[in-house]
């Protein structure tokens, strides 16, 4: 028998322990372990986190239904190849800290990971026990780990290389800006980060609302990098204060990671989008996350309460977006998506939590028309029933309108959550960046992060369009990567050079 048909033996053995035990030694079956969360009614009248984490004894439990596989294929589904079974191992024996250190050798933000990463699509869809549709809790585990050592202490801020005295400038305190500046100085250089924001965090902070991400948990990641000697600019805008020659040229920077994320939004083109009360998501809750406007007086930033939200989109800044607005006070909280829930592409989880919560899916459902009042602000989103036909280029089956299946429903405020693009500023100020034909940076590979201009490396959104945290992440590894190998040879690929 090969190794991995013994693995998924062992997986199929069932009750007598195959999935709750190692080995399916006659260990009693442990199910999946549920996280505690607050209630759907309450929490969707508060901003507190949602789910609450798994207590040491359901960690236990659930780490003991890891098969150990000799072969484990959820490494191969972690975009940045944690060692999973490692680090659940780890686990088995309460060596949390260990724990953690064992997936910091891969990914930078485990708490923020464990929360936020599409498990159910990564390392989860190919644990071994997922095809009994019950794999192993591996995002919780993950996030277990990093909240242990936040409330128990334990961890040391990491030791750097011998200054090698280059100088490295970061455009964005995203995850992946956040990632980069890390390595880099691990690896001896002098990291600067300009952010154009007055805090470090790129969408951790200001798009993914505090009930889904605690803003005090990317404070304290931003907190170890300086510590460790980054200087975090704040308030900077790159392309508007200084230009990225001028950084090269004037500021003595050896190289610069450009990763300042796809945060420009798309709109939906249709009569009505200039109204008052019409917002694009970022904007929305950008006012709500990152200007606290949701504990208005105690911050300057108010937000209008309203009492019926359409948000137009089925992601997860849809979700975000729609369950911000109950937990502002709406009565009424409406998803409008042309296709159906199977389509829907925000996280499963997302979808229950807001489900739950009392978010109303108007499922396909595209809108016409934003109506508004004589003083100019929205009363109304006419819409369209949709019918699934034939699949696009993207595999979907597309949405065809019906005719004749208009309706109005009635809102005071329309929140666009239909995509991103990239920021035409740093195109504009700077000769010599390449950018594709989808108006990202050009870059050599995602592996080198080199783009057609000479010690200017891109990653993260930037360069793959709106994607994931650990993929943000993944790619500011490999910039850094690219980067020190740079520094170290002064190659650079035949198409840039300029
Ligand atoms: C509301 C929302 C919810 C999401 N939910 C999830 C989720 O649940 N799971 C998941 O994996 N992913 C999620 N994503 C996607 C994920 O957050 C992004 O893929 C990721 O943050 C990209 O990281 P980044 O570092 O490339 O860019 P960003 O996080 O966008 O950071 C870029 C930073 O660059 C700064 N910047 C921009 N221009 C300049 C300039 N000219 N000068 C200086 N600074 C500049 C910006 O202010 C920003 O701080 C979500 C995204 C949004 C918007």
């Amino acid at each position: 028998m090969t190794e991995e048909k013994k693995d998924q033996g062992a997986a199929g053995q069932g009750g007598q322990g195959g999935e709750g035990g190692r080995k399916g030694q006659g260990r009693p079956k442990v199910p999946r372990q549920s996280m505690p969360e607050q209630a759907p009614l309450v929490r969707a009248k508060n901003f507190d986190e949602v789910t609450l984490g798994y207590t040491e004894e359901q960690a236990l439990l659930e780490a003991s239904r890891c098969l150990q596989c000799k072969k484990p294929f959820c490494t191969t589904g972690c975009p940045v190849g944690i060692d999973i079974k490692s680090f659940i191992g780890l686990i088995q024996s309460k060596d949390y800290l260990s724990a953690l250190a064992k997936i910091k050798e891969s990914s930078l933000l485990p708490a923020v990971c464990g929360r936020v990463c599409p498990q159910e699509m990564q390392c989860e869809k190919v644990c071994i026990l997922s095809k009994k549709g019950d794999s192993v809790a591996i995002g919780r585990l993950e996030r277990f780990v990093a909240d242990f050592q936040a409330k128990h202490g334990g961890g040391r801020i990491p030791k750097a290389e011998a200054p090698t005295g280059k100088k490295i400038a970061i455009v964005g305190a995203g995850p992946s800006g956040l990632t980069a500046a890390f390595d880099l100085t691990v690896m001896g250089h002098k990291v600067t980060i300009f952010e154009a924001l007055h805090k470090a965090g790129g969408v951790l902070v200001y798009g993914i609302p505090e009930f889904r991400l605690p803003k005090a948990i990317v404070e304290r990641e931003v907190k170890v990098l300086e510590q460790m000697g980054v200087e975090i600019k704040l308030n900077y805008v790159i392309g508007k204060i200084k230009t990225i020659d001028q950084l090269m040229s004037e500021d003595g920077f050896d190289a610069v990671y450009i990763c300042n994320g796809a945060g420009l939004p798309w709109f939906m083109g249709i009569p009505g989008e200039n109204l008052n009360g019409v917002y694009s998501a970022n904007e929305f809750l950008t006012r709500s996350n990152l200007m606290k406007a949701f504990r208005f007086p105690e911050f300057d930033t108010p937000i209008k309460r309203f009492k019926n939200v359409a948000v137009v989109g089925g992601g997860n800044v849809a979700m975000d977006a729609v369950r911000t607005a109950l937990r502002l006070g709406a009565d009424n909280a409406y998803i409008v998506y042309r296709r159906s829930k199977d389509e829907l592409p925000a996280r499963k989880e997302e979808v229950e939590h807001a489900m739950h919560e009392g978010v109303q899916f108007k499922l396909l459902t595209a809108p016409v028309k934003v109506l508004g009042n004589e003083q100019g602000w929205v009363k109304g989103l006419e819409c369209i029933e949709m019918e699934l036909g034939d699949p696009d280029d993207s595999g979907r089956r597309r949405p065809v309108p019906k005719p004749g299946s208009e309706f109005t429903l009635e809102v005071d405020a329309v929140v666009v959550s239909i995509g991103t693009s990239s920021n035409p500023l740093l195109f504009q100020t700077t000769p010599g960046l390449g950018q594709t034909k989808r108006g990202y940076i050009e870059v050599e590979s995602e592996q080198t992060c080199r783009t057609t201009k000479k010690g200017v490396f891109a990653g993260g959104d930037i360069v793959t369009g709106s994607a994931t945290v650990i993929l943000a992440m993944g790619a500011g590894r490999s910039a850094a990567k690219g980067i020190d190998e740079y520094l170290k040879t002064g190659e650079w690929w035949s198409k840039g050079a300029l």
